[in-house]
């Protein structure tokens, strides 16, 4: 029995996380879950983020973290949120990041003419590295002269697993195309070792189509021509910015789900929206990319039929305008869950 550690965090992150955990009691009853108070509140009552106990337990006794968002107008440096989910995916080397890109309603796609077909991606953000160490600092900090440095890394290590881990999938998936994106026209050192990497690991796949684009060419192409990628595989800053506009592109950010894993170990989960302080506590959050999440999630456990039934039944509510505010319905946040346990029934 698969044991699921949830942490609801901050802001709207609690509100969803409880509708993904209703659900995922729903489909699969014999998971187990524990509760784990971490987040702004706690921070700011015990100034605990993440304690070493905790974690050594995580990685014990758990298969997955099931995590909602981070961040707290109360907190401004934001540490809890560094410690929780940075800390979580540095220290369980969590080096793939998992971002689907799938339309399940085509009216809510905002470009022209494009069906649900054209508008399934999935993208391999690496997840480890990169600009995203901390790495750097600053230098007479305050003064006219002030330096800011932060250092970005690429290591062999890192590119070819992240690299391989998107070969694998598409193969696995029986789907024929990766897209490598990076900036090696302007960045020539780390961009030089992913193209080099990317050419040996094609090279392994003769039966997949390798194919490289500068990431202001992926953008742009993302927009034009978003049925030309399959897989796309890319660096930590990249992914994060080209999933926000795929996350657009498949409805909103509210239907954007993702996984940080590191295959046959813990994992975490979480929706890619963050704590949203300006509707927290209203009820009206959109859980769906929570519901979405919690079904990559029992994809990861070995359950790739319950994560299908899962984006059938969103899809079911997007059709039927089962949706909250911020995509022009009424419902509110436990509303689309029970119309979401409706469909799925
Ligand atoms: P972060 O800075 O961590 O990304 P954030 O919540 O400010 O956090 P986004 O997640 O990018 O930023 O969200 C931007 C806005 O989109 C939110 O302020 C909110 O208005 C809206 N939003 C995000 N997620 C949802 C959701 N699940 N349901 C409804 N609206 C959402």
């Amino acid at each position: 029995m698969a044991k699921i550690a949830v942490v609801p965090g901050d802001g709207i992150g609690t509100e969803v996380i409880e509708q993904g955990v209703r659900v995922l009691k729903e489909i699969a009853p014999d998971l187990e879950f524990e509760w784990f108070d971490l987040g702004a509140d706690r921070y700011l009552r015990d100034g605990v983020t993440l304690p070493d106990d905790v974690f050594e337990r995580w990685k014990a006794e758990f298969d997955c973290i099931y995590l909602g968002a981070l961040g707290d107008p109360r907190v401004p440096s934001n540490v809890h949120a560094k410690d929780i989910l940075l800390g979580s995916r540095f220290r369980l080397d969590l080096f793939i990041n998992l971002r689907p890109i799938k339309l399940l309603d085509a009216r809510r796609c905002p470009l022209k003419g494009k069906s649900c077909d054209d508008v399934d991606i999935v993208v391999f953000r690496e997840n480890t590295e990169d600009l995203y160490t901390g790495m750097g600092g600053t230098f007479k900090q305050g003064t006219p002269d002030e330096v800011a440095q932060e250092v970005c890394i690429a290591t062999r290590k890192g590119v070819e697993r992240i690299v391989r881990a998107a070969f694998e999938y598409t193969a696995s998936r029986g789907l024929s195309k990766v897209c490598m994106s990076d900036k090696s026209n302007a960045m020539r050192n780390t961009g030089g070792l992913w193209q080099r990497v990317f050419r040996e690991v094609a090279s392994e796949y003769p039966a997949i189509e390798a194919s490289h684009l500068y990431v202001d060419v992926l953008a742009m192409e993302l927009v034009r021509c978003p049925e030309r990628f399959e897989v796309v595989v890319t660096s930590n800053l990249f992914g994060d910015i080209v999933t926000d506009l795929g996350a657009i592109l498949q409805g909103g950010i509210g239907l954007a789900g993702s996984g940080n894993i590191h295959p046959g170990r813990l994992s975490l989960f979480e929706p890619v929206h963050g704590s949203a302080p300006d509707i927290a506590g209203q009820g009206i959050a959109n859980p769906l990319a929570a519901i979405l999440t919690a079904g990559m999630m029992l994809n990861h456990l070995g359950r790739p039929e319950d994560e299908k039934r899962i984006q059938a039944a969103v899809q079911a509510c997007l059709l039927n305008d089962e949706v909250t505010r911020e995509l022009g319905g009424t419902l509110s946040t436990v509303e689309v869950t029970d119309a979401f346990l409706s469909r799925l029934a």
